[in-house]
């Protein structure tokens, strides 16, 4: 019996370390393929044509300034998710006592089933694996092996959990991801066609191989990440994460939607300087519970709901 609960411990055990070895093959996967498109975009194709004057001169610059500054957004953004712990529960924490549910009962009690959602998603939760109570939409991650507050999902991507304190680090690395895939896709667009076509093309194999590489590479990329893209844009605008999204399907009205302005800025924080950027102002992480990840405020009234 002992032995063979040793055994699967040892199972489990060399288990995470196969999942921790794929991840610095994920990490760098990702940094393959930007090696890939920066020597088909820049090295191969934009950066020479710099040097051809006129017309040719004009667009590389037009392609080359955006394509770094992207690049630079992208990858700091991704190594912000990659980076930053998503949030753990802190040593024996204790939900905060008062509790709100009191003053929004009597004020809608009569015709609202939603009240009673509302306090069977208040009740405590407690996480059998950690042995410690969870905060609210906290969840256990099975990779992990650990409660992560707000969690959203674990993504490979980024070998990390994607949770409440690098949610918006995430969200900007799909962005800039989009943005960047989409514009390598559009400029190497001429070259892939010139492919196809019976001309003679200029280039050695191995230079023309990695453009059209780079070309169905980014293309795949920007058409996949769009759909996450669209995934997330309704669910930061509904206040949900993609664990909740699936749970909530038994109740429709939803205690933390709070309105879509509200919702974004619990994400992204309320200072427009730092939307943009994977990182938040310090008087947002000073004024806003939500940013870490162990209080969020709900509405006070089910009633007045918008969508
Ligand atoms: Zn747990
Ligand atoms: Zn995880």
């Amino acid at each position: 019996m002992h032995r063979s609960r040793a055994v699967m411990a040892w199972n489990v055990f060399k288990f995470c370390t196969a999942l921790r070895g794929l991840g610095s093959i994920m990490i760098l996967l990702v940094l393959g393929v930007v090696g890939v498109t920066y020597y088909a975009v820049v090295l191969n194709n934009y950066g020479p044509a710099l040097y051809d004057g006129g017309i040719d001169s004009l667009i590389s610059l037009v392609v080359l300034i955006p394509f770094h500054s992207l690049l630079v957004m992208l990858l700091w953004s991704y190594f912000s998710v990659v980076l930053t712990d998503p949030g753990s529960v802190p040593p024996n924490w204790r939900p905060a006592i008062d509790e709100e549910r009191g003053e929004a009962d009597p004020l809608n009690g009569s015709e609202f089933s939603g009240v009673q959602s509302d306090q069977s998603n208040q009740r405590i939760r407690y996480c059998r694996k950690c042995n410690q109570l969870k905060p609210p939409r906290c969840h256990h991650c099975s990779v992990c092996g650990r409660c992560v507050l707000k969690m959203d999902h674990h993504c490979v991507w980024v070998v990390n959990c994607v949770g409440a304190l690098n949610y918006k680090y995430f969200l900007l690395f799909l962005f800039y991801t989009f943005l960047e895939t989409s514009l390598v896709t559009l400029s190497l667009s001429p070259h892939f066609i010139a492919f196809f076509s019976d001309g003679e093309i200029p280039g050695t194999p191995g230079t023309l191989a990695t453009t059209f590489l780079a070309f169905v590479l980014n293309l795949a990329f920007a058409l996949s990440v769009l759909g996450f893209l669209i995934m997330h844009i309704s669910l930061v605008s509904a206040n949900t994460t993609t664990i909740e999204a699936y749970e909530k399907k038994t109740t429709p009205k939803w205690r933390y939607d709070l309105g879509r302005k509200k919702n974004f800025e619990q994400v992204f924080g309320a200072d427009k300087r730092y939307w943009f950027i994977p990182t938040y102002s310090e008087d947002d992480l000073r004024r806003m519970p939500a940013l870490q990840g162990l209080e969020y405020p709900s509405k006070p009234d089910f009633d007045s709901q918008e969508f």
